[in-house]
């Protein structure tokens, strides 16, 4: 009895040792690669290891990053580090979005990553890339299309079945998945539809990678259930912190009832010669109208533009183009705008009115300031409209930031789950209740007589915030993966003592520090900010 007990221990250790050294070689591969690519120094980030470890085991995974983070590398690295036949489908929401992802691809990751639509490519072309996906030495590393084709085109469909049989399949990412959740039901049906049409491919072999740039705890299991993804799928939510982003809120009771548009006039002092910015506008009509005033305003008649859903495509391309070359210091736009949207030198995010809630807020201020610079963030509000989002069902989270009188900060990053404050902060980057201006003290008594007035009641007090997951036992990786390393998986070594561990992992870096390394999903590895602490959360069910 007490053998077999023994026995038994010692195969599940011999077990485990032995994941370890699969997981080890695993990220010896990727390390290399990635070295190979960024030189010596260079590091995984915004847990970034641990998401392609996690797909790996053929887990189900969802990354919760900023754009701009590296959650490409994810899907377009591993297909680099295995070698040949080995390849990614990623799934975007726009043509325009994807082409840009294969030229990123192609220049960051040295990737043969296509563009599979059924619109941007000819019969032949589509035939030579499903042939491609078939073939065991294929070429190609990471296809992207939509879920349009992949839903009706049929030679995709069967050259992805053969691909997930023959274990080809690294995972199917789903880009901008909140997309899925947010679209599906509205105007882009084959979103909804997107698990079934992934039913050509075998669930249990080949996972799900959705990333997103944000989402509190409902819109991660909104997710999770419109792509049919495990429920124990892995977690990683990165810190919503931005603490370069100064926050402020101007309530529009206060402004000078005299001026025909006191916010216009206060919005356009933003605009200077090399300002860069954003102002966002619930409806389309407000935004034209917006974009007219600042417009009559002497000095600022080319440096408006506007883009919303309603201006014809080409318009919206060439005023976004223009905003992005610098040619337009401002862009007065809808909730339309923004997918994809890259650009580093944001100064500015104003709103004229109140988003639908705080995770649009938070998703629109977040295009400010991502090269590291101080930027701003100004919410031009008014009670009337607060009242009348809710009226209509929306307004989440938005009456704690206005009205809160609390950090504004801190009730941003709570409603994504780890709290952060401006304390530590240098005085320009915290938020104006930080900084407890008379203003702000005056609109507050103000503001909470006439709220008292229309008394409601409040939205419900932030989430609690969730404790840093502990880290889960490793699990096997997954046989296709395993054969492309080369590595024995029925290794029937009973060494117990550890010492047969592959030489070159013993070069690399612990993962503690890696998780180190991430200090702020917005500035690059390792860089500096935010004073360490809490990083972000990881779950692994
Ligand atoms: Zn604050």
């Amino acid at each position: 009895m007490e053998d077999q007990h023994s026995e038994l221990k010692r195969e599940s250790q011999i077990t485990e040792l032995e994941m370890e050294d699969q997981h080890n070689e695993l990220k010896a591969s990727l390390h290399v690669s990635l070295r190979e690519l960024y030189g010596q120094d260079a590091q995984f980030r915004n847990f970034q290891l641990e998401a392609m470890l996690s797909l790996a085991e053929g887990v189900d995974t969802l990354l919760c990053l900023p754009t701009g983070t590296g959650k490409s590398l994810i899907y377009g690295l591993p297909p680099v580090a295995l070698g040949p036949g080995f390849f990614s489908v990623v799934v975007t929401p726009l043509i325009a979005l994807g082409k840009n992802q294969v030229r990123s691809l192609a220049d960051e990751l040295e990737v043969d990553a296509r563009l599979f639509t059924n619109s941007s490519c000819t019969p032949e072309e589509q035939k030579k890339m499903a042939e491609d996906l078939k073939d065991e030495d294929g070429s190609i590393q990471v296809l992207i299309t939509t879920p349009e084709t992949l839903a009706r085109n049929q030679l995709l469909r069967d050259a992805l079945s053969i691909a997930s049989d023959a274990g080809k399949l690294f995972c199917i990412a789903v880009d901008e998945a909140h997309v899925a959740h947010q679209w599906g039901h509205d105007f882009r049906p084959a979103y909804a539809l997107l698990a079934e049409t992934l039913q050509i491919i075998d669930r249990t072999r080949v996972p799900i990678y959705a990333c997103t740039a944000s989402a509190n705890r409902d819109a991660q299991d909104a997710i999770l259930e419109t792509l049919s993804m495990s429920l124990n799928a892995a977690r990683f939510v990165a810190s919503a912190d931005r603490p370069e982003i100064q926050l402020s809120v101007v309530y529009k009771e206060l402004l000078d009832k005299n001026e025909r548009d006191p916010v216009a006039k206060e919005m356009a002092a933003f605009i200077t010669d090399d300002s860069c910015g954003l102002i966002y506008c619930r409806t389309k009509s407000t935004c034209d109208a917006v974009a007219k005033r600042l417009q009559c305003i002497e000095g600022l008649e080319e440096r408006v533009g506007t883009y919303h859903a309603d201006l014809d495509q080409r318009i919206r391309e060439r005023n976004q183009a223009a905003w992005e070359e610098g040619d337009l210091n401002v862009l007065v736009c809808t909730v339309a705008f923004g997918l994809g949207v890259n650009k580093s030198n944001v100064r500015w995010v104003l709103h004229y009115d109140p988003p639908g809630d705080l995770a649009d807020f938070y998703q629109q201020v977040g295009r400010a300031g991502r090269d590291g610079e101080l930027a701003r963030s100004v919410l031009f509000v008014s009670h009337e409209e607060v009242a009348k989002g809710k009226r209509y069902g929306g307004m989440r989270g938005m009456d704690d930031y206005v009205y809160g009188g609390s950090c504004r900060r801190k009730v941003l990053t709570s409603f994504f789950g780890a709290a952060k404050s401006c304390s530590g902060l240098d005085s320009q980057f915290k938020c104006d209740v930080c900084l407890k201006t008379s203003r702000l003290n005056e609109a507050l008594d103000r503001i909470e007589r006439l709220a008292a007035e229309n008394a409601e009641g409040r939205t419900p007090a932030n989430e609690v915030k969730r404790p840093l997951g502990d880290p889960s036992p490793l699990k096997p990786l997954r046989p296709a993966v395993l054969r492309k390393l080369g590595s024995p998986s029925n290794n029937t070594n009973t060494s117990t003592n550890g010492s047969n561990a592959n030489a070159k992992v013993l070069a690399l870096a612990p993962d503690s520090s890696l998780r180190a390394a991430f200090v702020s999903p917005w500035k690059g590895g390792g860089g500096g900010g935010g004073g360490g602490g809490d990083t972000g959360t990881k779950e692994r069910q």
